[in-house]
C-alpha cells in the first residue's frame, strides 16, 4: 500500500512535470510570438561584457539583415552597436539610471549595414541570474522619422524664436505702435501692454466703432475713408490724423497700413502707427516761417501785407496793379452740412482755383476763414476784370455728399493802384468796400471800387 502509494506521488510528480513542461512550452511559444510581433524588435545582451545573446525576428527586419549578418556586423557586442559618437553618453546614462532603478529608457544612434544613421528607442530591464551574471532585455525600435521630424520642428522652434525676437526688438526700438486687425473676428491687438506686460486685445472692435472715440473729430472722415479702402480690397496706404492719448492729450499720427486677401476677401489689416506731432508742429512752424497758410500753401495774412505793402510803396504812378478781395459765399452752410473737414477741403479747393487763374508772379494770400487777397501786377482794368469772372466761373460749384448738395460760389472786390488807393491800406479798404457791394449785389460777381484817391 505504502510503495503504492508511493508510486502513485511518483507518477502524479512525473505527471505535475509534464504538465508544467507543456505549459512553460506553450508560454514559450506565445513569448516568441509575442516577441516576434511587437513593433520594434528585443535583443538581450550580457550588461559586463556588452555580449550580445538574444535576437528577435523584429530586430533583424529592422535592420534588414539576417542573425548572422547582424552579429558580425556589431561584432555580436552591444558596445559596437551604439553610434561611436553616442557611446560615452549611452554608457554614462545606463550607469545613472541603473543605479536608481533596474529599467533603462534612452534614444541614441546606430549606423545600419549600409552605415546610414538611425535613430534606436531603447527601453531595458536589467535581470540579474542566480549565477550572479546580469543581462539587459531590451526592446528597441526605429524612431528615426520622428526625430527627424522632431530635429526639424526644433530648427522651426529656433527661427520662429528668432524672428519672434527680432520682431520684438524691432519693435521697441522704433517706437512705432503696431496694429494687427483680424477682420473675420473683429479682433484688434495692438504692440501695447497692459500692467501685466501682456498686449492689449480690443475685441468687437469695428462693431463697436471704438475708433470713433479716439480719432479727433475733424480727421474722422478721413480715417473712416481708409479704413473702407483698406477692407474693401488688397492694398497699402498712408493716413495722417490726430488723436487723443490716454492723458486726453491731442496729438499728430501717421498710419502706414495694408491689407491682406484670402480668397478674395479681406482677412487682415496690419499698420504701424507714428507719433507725428513735434513733425507737425515743426512744419507748420516751417511754414509759417516761410510766411506760409500751413492749410493752402498761399501766402499767410501777415507775409501778404507786408509784400503787397512793399510792393506798392516801391511802385510808380505810371504802372497799374489790381488788388482783389476774393470771399466765398455761403461757405458757413458747407460746415454745417458737410462738416468742418469737408470745408477744409473747400478751402483748399477754391485756394487752388485762384492760384491756377493768376500767375505766378501775382501775389495770393489767405487772409483768414474763407477770404483771400490777390494782387495783380502790371495788369489792366479788362484783364483784371477778365481773370475775375473766369474766376467766379471756376468757384461757383454744386457739392454733393451723402444725398445733401451744397452750393458755393465766390464774391470778388477789385481796387486798382493807383486810381484806387495810393498804399496798401486804401486800396485794401477799397477793395473789401468793393467786396461788400459784390455781395449786397447778390453774390458770384466781382465789383470794381467807385471810390478814388
Ligand atoms: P458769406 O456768403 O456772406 O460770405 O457767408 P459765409 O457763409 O461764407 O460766411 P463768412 O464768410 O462770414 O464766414 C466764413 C466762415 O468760415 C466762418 C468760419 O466758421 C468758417 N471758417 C473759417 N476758417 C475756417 C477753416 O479753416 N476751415 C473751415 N472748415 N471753416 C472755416
Ligand atoms: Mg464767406
Amino acid at each position: 500500500m505504502a510503495t503504492a502509494e508511493k508510486k502513485v506521488i511518483k507518477t502524479e510528480d512525473g505527471e505535475e512535470i509534464e504538465r508544467l513542461r507543456a505549459e512553460l512550452e506553450k508560454t514559450r511559444m506565445k513569448l516568441d510570438i509575442l516577441l516576434d510581433n511587437i513593433p520594434g524588435g528585443v535583443f538581450s545582451y550580457d550588461a559586463d561584457s556588452g555580449r550580445i545573446d538574444y535576437i528577435s525576428r523584429g530586430v533583424l527586419s529592422i535592420f534588414q539583415c539576417t542573425e548572422e549578418q547582424f552579429r558580425e556586423h556589431y561584432y555580436n557586442s552591444f558596445d559596437v552597436f551604439v553610434n561611436k559618437a553616442d557611446r560615452a553618453m549611452v554608457k554614462e546614462m545606463i550607469e545613472n539610471q541603473i543605479s536608481f532603478f533596474d529599467t533603462v529608457e534612452l534614444t541614441y544612434r546606430v549606423k545600419d549595414m549600409t552605415d546610414n544613421i538611425m535613430w534606436i528607442y531603447h527601453k531595458g530591464r536589467l535581470v540579474k541570474n542566480e549565477d550572479g551574471s546580469r543581462v539587459f532585455f531590451v526592446v528597441i525600435s526605429d524612431i528615426t522619422t520622428e526625430k527627424l521630424a522632431q530635429q526639424r520642428l526644433a530648427e522651426i522652434n529656433e527661427k520662429l524664436y528668432m524672428e519672434t525676437e527680432r520682431y520684438k526688438l524691432i519693435e521697441e526700438a522704433v517706437d512705432n505702435t503696431q496694429y494687427d486687425y483680424d477682420v473675420l473676428s473683429d479682433v484688434l491687438t495692438t504692440s501695447r501692454k497692459d500692467e501685466e506686460g501682456n498686449r492689449i486685445t480690443i475685441s468687437d472692435f469695428k462693431k463697436k466703432s471704438l475708433y470713433k472715440a479716439i480719432i479727433n473729430e475733424e480727421d474722422f472722415a478721413s480715417f473712416k475713408k481708409a479704413m473702407r479702402e483698406a477692407l474693401k480690397e488688397q492694398k497699402k496706404g498712408v493716413v495722417e490724423y490726430r488723436a487723443k492719448t490716454e492723458q486726453g492729450e491731442i496729438r499728430w499720427y501717421r498710419l502706414n497700413y495694408a491689407s491682406f486677401e484670402h480668397r478674395d476677401t479681406v482677412v487682415r489689416v496690419v499698420g504701424s502707427e507714428k507719433d507725428i506731432n513735434e513733425e507737425k508742429l515743426r512744419d507748420e512752424e516751417l511754414k509759417a516761417k516761410a510766411g506760409k497758410d500751413g492749410m493752402t500753401g498761399l501766402l499767410n495774412k501777415t507775409t501778404m501785407e507786408s509784400k503787397v505793402a512793399k510792393f506798392i510803396k516801391n511802385s510808380n504812378k505810371e504802372s497799374c496793379h489790381a488788388m482783389l478781395m476774393v470771399d466765398t459765399d455761403n461757405f458757413k452752410s458747407v460746415n454745417d452740412n458737410l462738416g468742418h473737414p469737408f470745408g477744409d477741403e473747400v478751402i483748399r479747393f477754391v485756394a487752388g482755383s485762384i492760384k491756377d487763374t493768376f500767375r505766378e508772379s501775382d501775389f495770393v494770400g489767405r487772409m483768414g476763414g474763407d477770404e483771400f487777397m490777390v494782387l495783380m501786377k502790371d495788369t489792366t482794368p479788362v484783364i483784371t476784370m477778365e481773370r475775375a469772372a473766369e474766376l467766379n466761373r471756376k468757384i461757383k460749384r454744386t457739392f454733393n455728399e451723402r444725398d445733401i448738395s451744397v452750393g458755393i460760389s465766390a464774391s470778388i472786390g477789385i481796387a486798382f493802384f493807383p486810381e484806387h488807393g495810393k498804399d496798401y491800406d486804401e486800396l485794401y479798404k477799397a477793395a473789401d468796400g468793393a467786396l461788400y457791394e459784390a455781395k449786397e449785389a447778390g453774390k458770384n460777381c466781382f465789383r470794381v471800387s467807385k471810390g478814388g484817391s
